[in-house]
């Protein structure tokens, strides 16, 4: 995905710290906007998570809504092409489901149940579909994976979940969005060592905003920096990138249903 300029990257990296901090602040005392919905105890094995692979052999250029509800955000592409690996041409389509397969043994292999979008990559599947797909599928939550393009030099992971609310998509479920963001977002800087660049809302993105789950796009790396996309294609970093992304969803998980206290 294309990225903004550098300044407006930086202002919004100073606003996500304000953001983080006041939330932190109201999650502490329980006052998180919107947070009605008090945390239940679930097991591993009742909880589904969703898993959207970034993109397709063939992109859909056809249009459509962007929002349920906003018309005046418009209609964007069904499914664009995405990017590719500076190291070696690897198209993001393909590094996404690698990742999502990995993931998904990871987080089976801790006992939940897991939803994926796409197994394979010839499909045709636009991102309100995906999202359709997703809210029949009974998940709690869904990952959307994909990988970073802007310049050579840029580098590092990034976020992104809605903001506000429609009538798809409750308070509660944008504010634990952002939350579960930012705990996949850590998890795989953590694990990978990679920079930590920003947890961003935004309104834009269609897969979210049809979506009645919390949702979280992650992305994973910089395909356009040859350094880190050579880093990116070795098993070792792509073991690290899933098991970090599971990391997080499993703090959420015990956050929200206290899956480490269900017997
Ligand atoms: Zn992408």
């Amino acid at each position: 995905m294309r990225r903004a300029s550098k300044a407006k990257i930086k202002a919004k990296a100073l606003c996500v710290i304000c953001c983080a901090v006041l939330a932190m602040t109201f999650s502490l005392s329980g006052l998180m906007p919107g947070s009605t919905v008090k945390a239940t105890t679930l097991q591993r094995s009742e909880i589904t998570i969703a898993l959207d692979a970034g993109h397709q052999a063939k992109q859909d250029l056809r249009l459509e809504r962007i929002d349920p509800d906003n018309k005046s955000l418009g209609r964007k592409y069904k499914m664009v092409g995405g990017c590719s690996s500076a190291y070696n041409h690897m198209p993001e389509y393909k590094y996404t489901l690698i990742i999502a397969k990995k993931l998904k043994a990871d987080l089976e292999k801790r006992g939940y149940k897991v939803y994926m979008v796409r197994t394979k990559n010839n499909v045709d599947i636009g991102c309100q579909t995906r999202a359709k797909k997703i809210n029949k599928s009974g998940s709690k939550i869904c990952i959307r994976l994909h990988c970073d393009s802007y310049g050579s030099s840029a580098r590092g992971v990034s976020t992104i979940y809605k903001p506000g609310h429609n009538s798809y998509y409750s308070k509660s479920d944008a504010s634990r969005s952002k939350v579960l963001a930012s705990y996949i977002l850590s998890g795989e800087c953590k694990s990978t060592g990679f920079t930590k660049r920003y947890n961003d809302a935004r309104n834009d993105m269609t897969g979210q905003n049809w979506s009645k789950i919390p949702t979280a796009l992650i992305e994973m790396g910089f395909f356009s920096n040859r350094r880190e996309a050579k880093i990116m294609s070795r098993t070792s970093c792509q073991d690290k990138i899933a098991s970090g992304i599971a990391g997080g969803i499993e703090k959420y998980m015990k956050k929200y249903y206290h899956v480490d206290k269900a017997v």
